[in-house]
């Protein structure tokens, strides 16, 4: 592969966001913090990324006309979701540097060329069955077995777009997700989740936070602790799969690799991530540079920083449910030693709505979860 020229955009620069979500605030944030100016493509008028960008430019993602503009007025462009139309990113990379490239996302936007990239370069998966209707569901399933879960093949996150089959008769409720194409997948009876995010700069470089352990409820992640508990060379593993994808896609930033540990200690690729991640929002408080800057850095085509944690941490999701008597009791909860609170600026906490998150420093390691709940009992 011929070597590319890393051109470096020092603080004073302004850096663009495709999506307006916290994890374009987040990124943001630490862009504005080391000195960058920061724009956002974002149809919300107030969304959370709006909120603490330099401009906004207000309009759909999918807006090819208005992501260009937007590349226009920044030195460099990132995305903080992966579903642009390749077509919108394509226009942006015209304008400006932008990581990753549609050549990365063609690989992830959809479920089934994500399975069949990871077929292609021989990493370990679940297997899985491409669906276009009830028919084909029928014989994946006669082939997969029972249990088994059909997902449709683009826009599903969070457990939307699921639909769990675990006995004959559940075939009948697929018939909503099966009006998109779907990919059927095999159970994994998984011991645990775990999660591998490493970063990749424009030269090749890559760097690796400690594995996470990820706890989901209802399809949506729940917590995270880190590192998780796993032995070092599981740990070791998981942080090869994810570098391996990172190169293997040709990704620049940050990347994370969702992973099933089965009971003997094997690792499954479940799903990736071409930016920064929900189980990786430990890393701002927990280890020397943050995903956020760390992503910022490889996109301005800076050094990368040290991922290296400092403390033990606990990541616990604030939902939406958690307004549903009002306003929670936050100062309860600061009141607790080593615990830090990070709100979104979202103004309609809706259920399964991600509206902050809470993180605990050196929690025990004996049930980090459990600390969890307990935490949000205080709420
Ligand atoms: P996904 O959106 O595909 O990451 O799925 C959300 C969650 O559903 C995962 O984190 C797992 O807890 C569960 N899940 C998804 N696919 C499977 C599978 N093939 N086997 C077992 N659990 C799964």
């Amino acid at each position: 592969m011929a070597k590319r020229a890393v051109k470096t955009f020092l603080p004073g620069a302004t850096l663009g966001i495709l999506g307006g979500g916290q994890l374009g605030r987040m990124i943001a944030l630490e862009a504005k913090r080391m000195g960058y100016r920061c724009g956002v493509l974002d149809p919300a008028e107030h969304g959370p990324c709006a909120q603490v960008a330099d401009f906004h430019v207000r309009a759909q993602v999918g807006d090819a006309a208005a992501a260009r503009e937007l590349a226009r007025r920044c030195d460099a462009v990132t995305l903080e979701w992966e579903l642009i139309p390749l077509g919108v990113l394509e226009a942006v990379a015209r304008a400006a540097p932008l990581f990753p490239g549609a050549s990365v996302l063609e690989n992830l936007q959809d479920r089934l060329a994500q399975r069949r990239f990871l077929e292609k370069n021989g990493f370990p998966q679940t297997r899985f069955w491409a669906v276009a209707g009830r028919e084909d569901l029928s014989a994946a399933v006669r082939q997969a077995g029972l249990p088994c879960v059909v997902k449709r093949r683009r826009h599903g996150y969070d457990g939307k777009g699921q639909f769990w089959l675990r006995v004959p008769r559940d075939l009948d409720g697929a018939a909503e997700v099966l009006e998109d194409a779907c990919v059927l997948e095999a159970a994994v009876p998984f011991a645990r989740e775990v999660s591998a995010i490493v970063v990749r700069g424009q030269t090749g470089e890559l760097r690796a936070y400690p594995v996470a352990e990820n706890l989901h409820r209802n399809g949506i992640l729940h917590a995270t602790f880190a590192p998780a508990r796993v032995p070092a060379g599981t740990a070791r593993r998981a942080v090869a799969l994810a570098s391996g994808i990172a190169k293997a896609l040709g990704h620049v930033g940050v990347l994370a690799v969702e992973l099933f540990e089965l009971p003997g200690g094997r690792l499954l690729v479940n799903e990736i991530a071409p930016r920064v991640h929900n189980s990786g929002h430990f890393t701002w408080g927990a280890c020397k540079t943050s995903q956020f800057e760390q992503h910022a850095r490889a996109v301005l085509g800076l050094p990368l920083g040290d991922p290296a944690p400092l403390s033990p941490a606990l990541m616990v999701n604030l939902l939406g449910e958690l307004w549903s008597k009002g306003e929670p009791r936050w100062a309860r909860l600061l009141a607790q030693a080593g615990v830090s609170l990070h709100l979104y600026g979202k103004d309609r906490p809706a259920p399964g709505r991600k509206m902050g998150h809470l993180l605990a420093l050196a929690p025990s390691a004996k049930d980090p979860f459990a600390l969890a709940d307990r935490l949000l009992a205080l709420l």
